[in-house]
């Protein structure tokens, strides 16, 4: 039995196999021992027929305060974009939503506590942070400060990053700026039908 008891088919994986299911994701040596310290040997002590449940934090960017959330949680149940790195099988709870409290996003410097508290093991800075215009100046050291603070390993996106903003962004400078193609490799190389399929 897992830990919580549920019971699927699901095969033996190491636990970083459980975070590479379909995509490579670009991680430190730091937020891979981040990653074993979540999850230590879970996977490999599971027997077969078992599953585990991952608790997640969501953060989104203050200028999108408004918004209902509809592409991350949409992409959350048909595990795309960045949790597409979560096995089907796997359940996904959101412990936490926040925004980043707007500019300059004093609120990444707590929220986190609180979804930590509430059991998240990994946080996901929103695909916001990186589509509008322009991008959020501080993601790369949200990222390093709340792995920093918080021993929790920092996914940047949540939704596939949707066509229109990938048209808009080839024609600007911020993301080659920003190093996107390395802060978010699995959106920027999901498939373009799924790109347009968010829209
Ligand atoms: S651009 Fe960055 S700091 Fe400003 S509201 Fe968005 S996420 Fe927060």
């Amino acid at each position: 039995m897992g830990k919580r008891g549920l019971k699927v088919n699901r095969p033996q994986r190491g636990p970083l196999e459980v975070f590479e299911h379909r995509r490579t994701l670009s991680l430190t040596g730091r937020e891979q021992s981040q990653l074993h310290a979540c999850f230590g040997n879970r996977s490999y002590s599971q027997p077969m027929g078992c599953v585990s449940m991952t608790k997640i934090g969501i953060i989104i960017c203050g200028r999108y305060q408004g918004c209902g959330g509809g592409k991350c949680f949409r992409s959350l149940r048909e595990r795309h974009g960045a949790f597409a790195m979560y096995p089907p099988e796997e359940a996904v709870e959101i412990v936490g939503y926040s925004t980043c409290g707007g500019c300059p996003g004093g609120n990444v410097e707590y929220v986190p506590e609180e979804m930590k508290k509430n059991g998240a093991e990994v946080i996901h800075l929103a695909t916001c942070f990186l589509v509008g215009y322009p991008p959020c100046p501080s993601i790369a050291q949200f990222k390093a400060f709340v792995g920093s603070a918080y021993g929790l390993p920092v996914v940047i996106g949540t939704h596939p990053i949707p066509q229109k903003y990938m048209d808009r962004h080839e024609q600007l400078p911020f993301w080659q700026d920003y190093k996107v193609a390395e802060l978010a490799k699995p959106l920027m190389e999901e498939a373009r039908e799924i790109k347009v399929a968010y829209n």
